[in-house]
């Protein structure tokens, strides 16, 4: 997987392959789809969302450039897998999730794994989690109509912020980088992740049954 999907499309930041060796993604995945943990896609985790594409993992990991000593706020725990990821790179995580079953079942994986630096919450993570900031780096792994104005306000001055925005069907991974009280944000790619549902993302009632399928980045 790190040779063929992600080395070979241009995952370079020695940190980040080191971590996606180490994380056993099979555990992460239900019993059933066990087989098809290490293939080039995302997979159906239940409760209708997905882990997220391995690609997709290491491209946004890398944009944030996760130092030893960065806090992290990531929204979407899902399967708990980039959580994993990111608690190899960083000083402490804070990972929120909405479906409850999917943070509990995420925990049991993470605390069987013996992952110390990672406080799990479930709850709307479109708000952010004003208690824990400000952080170094932001991950939303759930597409949002526009920036979630919460999210900017937690993030650190230096602070790197990914979150793909965009329609329903289609959004543009953006990275935003907090400069001398300045906001920059650039486009990285374009992707497809199921929805961000909350105060500051979609309204449940927006988001119809079939989009909850993640592809592939497109560029
Ligand atoms: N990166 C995860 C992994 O490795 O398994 C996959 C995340 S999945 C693509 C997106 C997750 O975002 C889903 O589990 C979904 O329930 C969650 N989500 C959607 N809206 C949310 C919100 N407002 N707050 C927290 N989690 C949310």
């Amino acid at each position: 997987m790190v040779a063929e999907q992600l080395v070979k499309r241009g995952i370079r930041d020695p940190r980040v392959i080191a971590a996606m060796e180490k994380v056993p993604r099979h555990l992460f995945l239900p019993e059933p789809m066990r087989d098809r943990s290490y293939d080039d896609r995302p997979c159906p985790i239940g409760c209708g969302q997905t882990i997220s594409q391995p690609y997709m993992v290491a491209f946004m990991t890398e944009l944030l450039a996760i130092q030893s000593t960065d806090k992290v706020l990531e929204i979407g725990t899902g399967s708990g897998y980039q959580t994993a990821v990111l608690a190899e790179l960083a000083r402490s995580v804070y990972s929120i999730e909405r479906i409850g079953e999917l943070s509990h079942r995420a925990e049991e994986v993470l605390t069987e794994l013996g992952y110390r630096n990672v406080t799990l919450k479930v709850g709307d993570g479109s708000e952010g989690w004003f208690e824990e900031a400000p952080f170094d780096a932001i991950l939303v792994a759930a597409s949002a109509p526009l920036l979630p104005e919460p999210l900017l306000l937690q993030l650190k001055e230096g602070g790197r912020f990914v979150i793909p925005v965009g329609d329903l069907r289609q959004q543009k991974l953006i990275l935003v980088c907090r400069e001398k009280g300045r906001s920059i944000a650039r486009e990285a790619a374009r992707c497809i992740f199921v929805p961000l549902i909350g105060s500051h993302g979609w309204r449940d009632g927006e988001v119809s049954s079939d989009d909850d399928g993640e592809g592939f980045p497109l560029s």
